[in-house]
């Protein structure tokens, strides 16, 4: 049995990070005045299908006690184990047909066998056809006075209004990274597993809210002798985070050869450009929380987002983060350093190579389009000076072509392009921006 499930909360109190609705649950139930269809919407792994279930122990337990039920009786035990007859659990992604729910409702018409009322759960209830929600609606708008219905679903939009006006809808958040790592201790210290502090903390940073998530990943990680940090780290693929501070400290330093090496020396550990900058805004988010260099941080942390909203799936990441190095340290300070123009010269000659790549891939035509439709006056040049620049540089084509390959006429287009090359609408936006940053840069 996998540690979610083991460990699956057996009182609405254990239920961690929603307490109000565990409150408002408990109250229904201890007053016994309850609705008779329930939505429990949230992502997953944040305590849907515990309460369903939960509620349902309840309503067949034979001595509830305060609003919990008793856990020791048969029937608790039988509705536990998944073989108590008045409590059905149903997938809905794989029984969402019309003719499902018509069976399902031909069963609703018989009375509950043990207890006095019969509880469905149907889980991602969100799959089910249109079709089948319209024969479910019949049932709902007067169901049987014996009948429970409790719906669970990560996507609640996509229930139909119909559907969600005659239910009670309880809404999970995700789940407090502090409670996740309080309940992780817990566990390991159930399971001897030696969880270090800030391997638990890791971990539930990394679950995205869901409690299942992080014990899965306690689980895996369970053979270990120690689960550290260091440990998390490499089983998650994560960026060790004194190489995060590094790299950021050095951008704000303006130094942009260690900056370059750090991030060089990131690739090569395997990472990721998306996973360093999924770092970079964790450490400067929580930089700025605790009143660090709030400035600077917020400066690097709106500009990041920015980088990540447009280039993230861009095949050239890697050279684009560091063009984006070169920009953000340029932006805090003044350029008079030969080497770090010289890194701008190279890197100018390499967006070169990107206009090629752009041009040739087939889907470029379509981002450039939307390129085009989206230029503004704001962001980008002139119109006149677009077509300045692009004359201009159909005179120096035209130029080269009649005097063969002249090595000079090639060179000097390489190196003085880049403003015309910066005005050309067929880069990407960001590569504009980029390159009209550079050129400044180049000047300063
Ligand atoms: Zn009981």
């Amino acid at each position: 049995m996998s540690l979610y499930n083991k460990y699956r909360p057996n009182t609405f109190g254990e239920v961690v990070s929603h307490d109000v609705n565990m409150t408002a649950i408990k109250d229904q139930l201890i007053s016994n005045r309850f609705s008779h269809s329930y939505i429990m919407a949230g992502q997953r792994g944040t305590g849907k299908t515990t309460t369903s279930k939960l509620f349902s122990r309840y309503i067949v337990c034979e001595s509830p006690e305060q609003g919990e039920p008793c856990n020791e009786c048969d029937s608790c035990k039988a509705a536990k184990s998944g073989a108590h007859p008045d409590v059905i659990e149903i997938d809905g992604a794989s029984n969402n047909s019309v003719a499902d729910v018509r069976n399902l409702l031909d069963e609703i018409k018989y009375p509950p066998i043990r207890a006095s009322r019969k509880i469905y759960i149907i889980d991602e209830v969100h799959m089910l056809s249109v079709s089948a929600f319209n024969a479910l609606l019949t049932t709902l708008e007067e169901p049987p006075a014996y009948v429970i219905f409790i719906f669970a679903t990560t996507e609640l939009h996509k229930i139909p209004a119909t559907i969600r006006s005659r239910c009670q809808i309880f809404t999970f958040s995700q789940i407090e990274a502090d409670d996740i790592a309080n309940r992780l201790r817990y566990v390991a210290q159930c399971e001897n597993i030696n969880l270090e502090e800030s391997g638990a903390r890791l971990i539930a940073q990394n679950s995205e809210g869901s409690m299942r998530d992080a014990l899965s990943i306690l689980e895996q990680l369970s053979h270990n002798q120690l689960v550290d940090e260091k440990v998390v780290v490499n089983a998650l693929g994560l960026i060790d985070e004194s190489h995060t501070l590094s790299l950021v400290e050095f951008m704000f330093e303006h130094d942009v050869k260690s900056t370059m090496e750090m991030y060089q020396g990131i690739i090569k550990l395997g990472k990721t450009t998306n996973q360093l900058i999924e770092s970079m805004i964790h450490h400067l988010t929580s930089s700025i929380l605790k009143g660090e260099r709030v400035k600077d941080c917020s400066q690097m942390l709106k500009s990041l987002i920015g980088f990540k909203r447009e280039v993230s799936k861009e095949k050239n990441i890697q050279l684009l983060f560091n063009l984006f190095i070169v920009e953000q340290c340029s932006e805090i300070t003044h350029v008079d350093d030969a080497e770090i123009a010289n890194t701008v010269s190279l890197l100018s000659k390499k967006v070169i190579e990107i206009e090629k790549f752009v041009k040739t891939s087939s889907a470029a035509g379509k981002r450039s389009d939307a390129v085009k439709e989206s230029i503004t006056q704001a962001e980008y040049p002139k119109k006149q000076e677009i077509q300045k620049a692009n004359s201009e540089h159909q005179i120096t084509e035209e130029v080269k072509s009649s005097k063969g390959n002249d090595v000079n006429t090639e060179a000097k287009n390489e190196y003085s392009g880049i403003s015309k090359d910066a005005s050309k609408q067929d880069y990407s936006p960001k590569i504009q921006s980029i390159l009209s940053k550079l050129e400044r840069f180049q000047k300063a």
